[in-house]
């Protein structure tokens, strides 16, 4: 079984090739990475040397690279995680986001249906679903509640999965989606939520809560996301799409807070600034189905997540300190410059 996985120098992505190469040993996995600002090959240094692992550096809209790979890998499935995927940067710039969330998609695609392909899965978000008001706490996402998008980035995620099941029922692509609630754990860029809180917080810095940290999001450990693809691509019906979500939901000054208190810091840091533009109020998913279908269930609980995680961020503060710096992008040049 060969898999190319996309995007998998980025924080989930990263997860899934650990959690393949080892739940697998006998899988080759391919990562296609772009190496964008969100990237970082050196996520990857502790497989990148495997017999059964392999990083090429592309970009999921290049047609010609993406085509190459299937000739030379004649892959089994793929899963696409490669994605422009921070919401402030779509608000600032919509039109990244609609070539390598959409196109990108599309050009994954036709290279499937060109070769053939066992599996095509697309890692999507609840976001796509839009969001949901917060004095409701009695409804959730099912599979079935209409895509209602509310920024750029989760547009451009919605278009997507359309076009993923309009490949299935125009071409009859064997695809599958799976679409997550929020994810925390090791290796996640430093400008999201919960490790910019712990970077913050650690440097003393004030941590910015957008308006007054109401909002509801619905936090699964990166490990229990990873657990829940391996399924669905296996056992998972072809054309189906099966919400993930662990029903964790925080409302992001309370995650603000933990932090605080799990690093002994005051809440004098928290400072709350100007609110998003079209900020979503709740998301909340209902995992039935892929429980009952294929047997998921969580398996990290909140508080133990969030305690492993901050121990990460303290074990491993050159990760994120070179993202911060900067020096992280230099990190591709230096393994692959002259190869
Ligand atoms: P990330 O931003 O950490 O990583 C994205 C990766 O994709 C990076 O390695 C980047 O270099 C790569 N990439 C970007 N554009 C590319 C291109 N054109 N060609 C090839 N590679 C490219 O993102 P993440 O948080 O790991 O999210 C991965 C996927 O999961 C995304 O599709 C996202 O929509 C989805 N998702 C994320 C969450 C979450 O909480 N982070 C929740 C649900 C779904």
């Amino acid at each position: 079984m060969t898999i190319i996985v996309t995007g998998g120098a980025g924080f989930i992505g990263s997860n899934f090739v650990f959690h393949m190469l080892k739940a697998h040993p006998e899988y080759r996995i391919i990562c296609l990475d772009k190496l964008t600002y969100a990237g970082n090959l050196s996520t990857l240094e502790p497989v990148l040397e495997q017999d059964k692992f392999r990083f090429v550096r592309a970009d999921i809209c290049d047609r010609e690279a993406v085509e190459k790979l299937f000739e030379e890998e004649k892959p089994d499935m793929v899963v696409n995680f490669a994605a422009e995927s921070h919401v402030d940067r779509s608000i600032e710039n919509p039109g990244i986001f609609l070539e390598t969330n959409i196109m990108g998609t599309a050009v994954l695609m036709d290279a499937c249906r060109k070769y053939g392909i066992q599996r095509y899965h697309q890692v999507s978000t609840d976001e796509v679903y839009g969001d949901l008001p917060l004095d409701r706490p009695d409804l959730f996402f099912t599979e079935e509640t209409p895509l209602h998008t509310s920024s750029p980035y989760s547009s451009s995620k919605a278009g997507a999965d359309l076009l993923v099941m309009a490949y299935h029922r125009t071409y009859g692509l064997p695809v599958t989606i799976s679409r997550c609630s929020n994810n925390y754990g090791p290796y996640h860029f430093p400008e999201k939520l919960i490790p910019l809180m712990i970077a913050n917080a650690l440097a003393d810095k004030p941590l910015p809560v957008y308006g007054e940290g109401l909002n509801v999001r619905d936090w699964l450990y990166v490990e229990d996301h990873c657990k829940a693809i391996d399924l669905i691509i296996h056992k998972g019906r072809v054309g189906e799409v099966y919400n993930v979500g662990g029903h964790n939901e925080k409302q992001n000054i309370e995650i603000v807070k933990i932090i605080c208190r799990e690093l002994g810091k005051p809440e004098s840091l928290i400072t709350h600034v100007g609110d998003r533009k079209g900020h979503d109020m709740r998301y909340a998913i209902d995992p039935t189905k892929i429980h009952n279908e294929l047997g998921w269930l969580p398996e990290t609980k909140f508080e133990d997540g969030i305690k492993k995680t901050i121990r990460w961020y303290l074990d491993n503060k050159k990760w994120w300190q070179d993202i911060v710096n900067g020096e992280y992008q230099q990190y591709y040049d230096k393994m692959y410059g002259n190869r």
